[in-house]
Order: structure tokens, then sequence, then C-alpha cells
């Protein structure tokens, strides 16, 4: 199966599974992403939420950030985990979007992406989420994982293995594709201890293609050893 065909079989699967695909962080509004996505690097949406619920009381748009201090900050995202480095960050992008932007978030990927803590992933997730405009896909650690299991990359590194996945997903699908693979990602193809024989998409799955094969020769084997 060509890996074309592989897209459009696994997406249609997915769409029936989770219908209308939606970002499990918390916000009210596009500043509020920005801060949720920053903090969910390598932390849970759970956790994040948990520690939004509160910061969001009192940050709803950049100058709330910069009324705060470095280690007020801190206190509020401490359980994200890496706080230091995010604290230091939101401030430094506050203070960015107050210069370069009148305290607008901007819509496009490279004044986004020039913004402190701000990489291609949490661009795309602000583009997509918020205003529908799709310039790239989010890949995250599911994505990375379920991409490359899947067999439609080749690749650890998540700016090669978006720039794949851009040549052979449609573009109409880009906000989609990596929604779907998030939810797959923790539903049944969970790291470690992927839910193969009750996985929706396994027979698109190179993965599953190759332990079905070594299954089969296992069986065999012990055949002719009987
Ligand atoms: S078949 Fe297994 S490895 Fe492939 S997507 Fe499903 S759960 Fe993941």
């Amino acid at each position: 199966m060509i890996k074309k065909e592989r897209v459009t079989n696994v997406l249609s699967m997915l769409k029936e599974k989770f219908k209308e695909p939606k970002i499990a962080l918390e916000y009210n509004n596009e500043y509020q992403l920005m801060v949720a996505v920053i903090l969910s690097a390598q932390c849970t949406d759970v956790r994040v939420n948990i520690v939004t619920k509160e910061f969001f009381k009192v940050i709803e748009k950049p100058s709330d950030m910069r009324k705060l201090t470095l280690k007020e900050i801190e206190q509020y995202v401490k359980s994200t985990g890496f706080y230091k480095n995010k604290a230091k960050n939101l401030q430094l992008n506050a203070q960015q979007l107050l210069e370069r932007h009148n305290d607008i978030v901007p819509q496009t990927m490279e004044e986004l992406h020039e913004l402190a803590g701000v990489g291609r992933k949490t661009a795309n997730v602000i583009l997509g989420d918020v205003w529908g405009i799709s310039v790239g896909i989010v890949v995250d650690t599911h994505v990375r994982r379920l991409s490359n299991l899947i067999g439609l990359v080749d690749s650890d590194n998540p700016e090669i293995i978006e720039k794949q996945l851009m040549k052979i997903v449609p573009k109409k699908n880009w906000y989609e594709y990596s929604h779907f693979l998030i939810l797959h990602g923790r539903d049944k193809c969970i790291a470690r201890r992927p839910k193969c024989d009750e996985c929706e998409i396994n027979k698109y799955c190179k993965y599953y293609e190759k332990m079905l094969k070594i299954k089969i020769k296992k069986e065999e084997k012990n055949k002719i050893e009987k």
C-alpha cells in the first residue's frame, strides 16, 4: 500500500472513531492558548489544565503576565516541570508581544515562531485551533511515534517528520491529522504497550504487518517442531 493510500484509510477510520477533534487544553482566548501550549512541553494536558485553572484567573492578556514577577510566574507553573525555563519564556514572550505586536497575538508562523517559548508545534496549534489556518502539521510525541509505526515517515526529528507528512497528508486534513493521532495514541497506540489487536487502523499499520509476519513465522516453526 502506498503512503498516500495509507493516510486516506487511516484518516477515514479515525474520523469515524473520533468525529470532530478538539484540543484537550482549556483556554478562553488565543493568548491563553499560547500560554497553555508553552506549559504543555514535557507535561500532560491534564496537568496543564489543573495549573491554568488557577493561572488564568489572573492571566487573561499579556499585560497581566507583565504585572507578575518571575518568582510569581514560577510559583503558578511549577508543577508543569521545567518551570524556571517556562516562566522565563512566558515573561519574555509577554514583553515581546507588547514591543512587536501591540499586545496582539500574531497570525503568521514567522511572527509566532520568533516569540519566546514558541516553536513550530506551538505556532501550528495556535494557528490551527484559533483561526483554522494550516501552514504545517503539529508534531508532538504521539504524532511522531504513530506516524513512524504506521509507516508514513522514517525519522525521529519533528521538523523532518512534518515535512514528510506535508507531502502525503492532504492540506485540508493537516489540522485533524494531528488531533486524530494524538487521541489514538492515548486510546490504543499507547507507548510501550500498544493495543494492536484491538486497533481500528491495524490493517493499515506497517508495525502491525511486521508483528503479524513474525507471529505467523513462529507458529509455523512451532508446528514443524511438533
Ligand atoms: S496497530 Fe498497533 S502500532 Fe499500529 S497504530 Fe494500531 S496500536 Fe499503534
